[in-house]
């Protein structure tokens, strides 16, 4: 046997690293605009507009009217492990969507990506980064807020783009994880455009920010993003049961559709899918409907963020609770309580 000289290992430099790390984080388009909305929220955004050219592949442009990013601290927003969101103490502790200080750096390195911000009281500043070269901070021209445009997605990485789907099925993905996240934030609005060709583009989804008491909101949040005959059919939930709150609307089994396609999980705001919430879903309404038939709901968990791990991928959105017996429980009951009200409800009306 010949022996060989053994590989020299390598320190990657930080453009490579981000290239790989957006592998994980940026699966798509909708994966970045997931991204970018979601930082508008933590920014404590009250209204959110989205422009999308080609099914996003070309250009994402996310604006939002939030507490902004300070001038001198525009670099370190797009540097790797970079958040204003976390101390690094206490991973448990999470109240905020992001907490990684990934996505930034990870889209600045398979995009070209521009922020733009202006913190209240001071001047507007921007600063690019392209393929993973930053450039220099600048002075700008914006009201308030922060908008992040990203375009040419992916052009650093063409293995990616190769992947993408045609542009059409894309925007639905992305108006898919529109609609997610204006579900879990009723009191928001969010406008997304297709700018596709240039111009001032076309509307596809708006929902304007609900007023009221939350499930006031949610009712109006809903019937918007789900329909009209969603929210007529749609079951007042509100439970609670060992530090876990259950909120949301559930429609009647008679509103039961043939795929899972209308079952929202949200998990503290954040939209989940998850085995063990589905599962109790199904199992809450398995005496009232057929194999083929699934539940339509949109159901918000509650609880201390002690008791669920949502650290478990950045991009997957699965959770972990501490105690899934007490959660599939609540859901379960819940929902069967709800069901047995609106069936006496429906049988006294025949009554009398
Ligand atoms: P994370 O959200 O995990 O902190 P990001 O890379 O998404 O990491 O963002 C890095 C930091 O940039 C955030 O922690 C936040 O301070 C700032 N930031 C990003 N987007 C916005 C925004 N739209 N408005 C205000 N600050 C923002
Ligand atoms: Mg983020």
């Amino acid at each position: 046997k010949i022996s060989t000289a053994p590989p020299v290992i390598r320190q990657l430099d930080d453009a490579a690293i981000n290239r790989i790390a957006a592998g994980e984080v940026v699966e798509r388009p909708a994966s970045a605009v997931k991204e970018l909305v979601e930082n508008a929220l933590d920014a404590g955004a009250n209204r959110i507009d989205i422009a999308i050219a080609d099914g996003g592949k070309t250009l994402i442009r996310v604006a939002d009217d939030g507490c902004g990013i300070r001038a001198d601290q525009l670099p370190l927003a797009l540097s790797r492990h970079a958040t204003s969101k976390i101390d690094g103490s206490d991973l448990l502790d999470i109240h905020s969507f992001g907490f990684r200080g990934e996505a930034l750096p990870s889209l600045g390195a398979v995009g070209r990506l521009t922020i733009t911000s202006r913190v209240s009281g001071q001047d507007a500043a921007q600063i690019a980064v392209s393929g993973g070269q930053m450039g220099p901070v600048k002075p700008a021209a914006l009201t308030g807020g922060t908008v992040v445009e990203l375009r040419d997605l992916f052009f650093a990485t063409p293995a990616r783009l190769k992947f993408l789907r045609t542009d059409r099925a894309e925007m639905q993905a992305i108006s898919d994880t529109i609609k997610r996240l204006a579900m879990a934030e009723p009191f928001v609005g969010f406008t997304l455009r297709d700018v596709s060709g240039g111009g001032e583009g076309r509307v596809t989804f708006r929902a304007d920010p609900e007023t009221g008491d939350l499930f006031d909101a949610l009712h109006g949040r809903l019937a918007r993003v789900l329909g009209a005959e969603f929210a007529e059919n749609a079951l007042k939930i509100n439970a609670e049961r060992e530090g876990f709150l259950l909120t949301g609307y559930a429609a009647l089994p008679t509103y039961s559709r043939g795929s899972a396609i209308a079952q929202y999980l949200f998990v503290n705001g954040r939209p989940v899918r998850d085995k063990l919430l589905v599962g109790a879903l199904r199992g809450a309404f398995h005496d009232f409907l057929s194999r083929d038939r699934h539940p339509a709901a949109a159901l918000f968990v509650e609880c201390d963020p002690h008791l669920v791990d949502v650290n478990v991928h950045p991009a997957k959105s699965e959770v972990r609770f501490r105690d899934p017996g007490v959660v599939r429980g609540l859901i379960v009951s819940a929902l069967r309580h709800a069901l047995a009200d609106a069936g006496h409800r429906a049988s006294s009306t025949v009554a009398g």
